[in-house]
């Protein structure tokens, strides 16, 4: 094992005493001190404040004076270019954005660089590009003139205001600049609220937007933990909630938006994703495949892959491999470069995946391996096969949000699209085999926001993503977001 050597500015950056980011410069603040632990040794490596709810009024308010003022008049060219030079910057301190990030969440260094940083720069770079692509329409009116005059009709998109966007754990660069730049793009200003267990990163883009020239305001960072989130959300000059985290506090921030004052609201939540083998898949590429759907960032992304089915003949074979595929992972220090499974991000995550473990034990399931928490300082516990005892069974039915992929054979076609619709969650699926015919019959049928064929996790700024059924409300990416960030306004003229 060889660690990386912490570059001198990350050993600056955690040495700093961090509060928010608010009106274009850090800011302290009089609220508690929330730790920051490493994931890897259980250390504590930086703190930052817990935001009063005059911190959250600061941070709003100065979002709201950054939208009446320079960027809300600003012309969508500028915003676009503000948006393109903050994805060079993240590129170019990509080295250190990368290992504060696989400190705070214990996210390989690879991960943290290429989901992370590289993935953030395209997204940015999508964003900047829909800047200029907001249009309304125009409409024929349909009723006719009564004395010989005419009328016209056109729409127009205008930005809602300042975005609150809440952010949870397991991406915190990535799902921070999905949230600020599609409000930055269509005009509005942004306060994000990152997570308690990884606040550190979007601190440091909000020092990069400014240098990138956003003006201040237009980004905000309060940091804090649920409370401030929510007093976030509550804030009266708060026009619209984009949230990404778990179904049931998504629940309740709906609930708050819409009492608040009808404050718009997107939420990006939790999944029980499906992943279907088709009978004719070969057993090592259904293997690759696991890997890729189940195990990248220890499990811990929404769209990961937790329900496996597979043809009751083929069951052993898949099973056999990716149990050899997990065997020969690298576990260890993420900032080691050969590793490729590192710790869960959190001790309550750590100690909640551990009880599945349990669960799996005493509930009738089979651990085919893993299935323990590993003897070693930090929150690591072992990758993980369980073969369900029956189709109703938790670890079938509940997010674990863990490296834990449970299977469960089946016998026909049909069998296969009750399993994978037998779930109160649709964030996404996947479905792999040869005939791609008898995919395109299937895919219409599975309840899911993305379904992928032979492929799993893939996220395309070009390609719209979100959840049905308890997964969310509303679309990240594509054009899809401008709707959900602006407001449509109708001019009729008559002449
Ligand atoms: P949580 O729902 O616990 O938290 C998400 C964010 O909300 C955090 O910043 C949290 O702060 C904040 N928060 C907590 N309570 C409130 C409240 N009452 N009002 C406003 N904000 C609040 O989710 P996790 O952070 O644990 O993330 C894991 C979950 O996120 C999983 O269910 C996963 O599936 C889902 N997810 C969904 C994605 C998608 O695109 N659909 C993508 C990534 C994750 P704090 O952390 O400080 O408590």
């Amino acid at each position: 094992m060889n660690p990386v050597q912490l570059l001198p500015q990350v050993q600056d950056f955690l040495n700093r005493n961090h509060g928010h980011f608010i009106d274009g410069a850090p800011t302290l603040s009089q609220g508690q001190r929330i730790p920051v632990v490493n994931p890897t040794t259980a250390e504590t490596i930086a703190t930052v404040a817990n935001a009063t709810e005059s911190d959250v009024a600061a941070a709003v308010n100065s979002s709201r004076r950054a939208f009446e003022g320079s960027w809300g008049e600003a012309p969508p060219a500028s915003r676009a270019s503000a948006l393109l030079r903050l994805a060079d910057l993240l590129l170019v301190n990509g080295n250190e954005l990368a290992q504060l990030e696989t400190l705070q969440s214990g996210k390989t260094l690879q991960l943290s660089r290429h989901f992370e940083i590289e993935a953030a720069a395209t997204f940015l770079r999508h964003y900047a590009g829909a800047a200029t692509r907001i249009t309304g329409q125009t409409i024929n009116p349909s009723l006719s003139s009564l004395s010989g005059e005419k009328y016209s009709a056109l729409t127009l998109r205008k930005p809602l205001g300042v975005v609150a966007g809440v952010v949870p754990w397991n991406f915190s660069i990535l799902i921070a600049v999905w949230k600020f730049a599609s409000a930055l793009a269509t005009g509005c200003t942004s306060v994000i609220k990152p997570s308690e267990y990884t606040p550190l990163t979007a601190l440091r883009i909000a020092e990069l937007a400014i240098e990138a020239g956003v003006p201040p305001g237009v980004l905000n960072v309060v940091n804090g933990r649920g409370s401030a989130g929510q007093a976030l959300i509550e804030h009266p000059n708060i026009a619209k909630v984009s949230f990404t985290g778990s179904v049931p506090t998504g629940i309740s921030v709906g609930r708050a938006a819409v009492s608040s004052k009808l404050t718009r609201f997107t939420l990006e939540l939790g999944g029980k994703n499906s992943v279907g083998f088709l009978k004719d898949v070969d057993a090592e590429k259904a293997a690759a495949g696991v890997l890729e759907a189940g195990f990248i960032h220890q499990g811990q992304v929404c769209a990961a892959g937790e329900r496996f089915f597979v043809h009751r003949t083929r069951m052993d074979e898949v099973l056999e491999k990716v149990s050899k595929a997990l065997s020969s992972l690298t576990i260890g220090d993420p900032l080691d470069s050969a590793t490729q499974f590192g710790p869960l991000s959190n001790r309550p995550h750590f100690e909640r995946v551990s009880a599945f473990f349990d669960q799996a034990r005493s509930g009738g399931d089979q651990i085919v391996h893993g299935g323990k928490v590993m003897d070693r300082p930090g929150y690591f516990v072992e990758p993980t096969l369980v073969l369900a005892g029956s189709r109703t069974s938790t670890l079938l039915t509940q997010e674990t949000f863990g490296p834990i992929g449970t299977f469960l054979p089946y016998d026909d076609e049909d069998e296969l699209l009750s399993l994978f619709n037998e779930t109160d969650f649709g964030l996404s699926a996947s479905l792999w085999t040869n005939d791609l015919s008898k995919a395109m019959r299937m895919v219409p049928k599975i309840e899911a926001g993305t379904v992928w064929v032979n492929m799993h996790s893939f996220l395309d700024p070009a390609v719209p993503f979100g959840g049905v059924k308890s997964s969310g409300v509303g679309r990240e990416f594509g054009d899809a977001f401008i709707n959900d960030y602006t407001e449509l306004q109708s001019v009729i003229i008559r002449y």
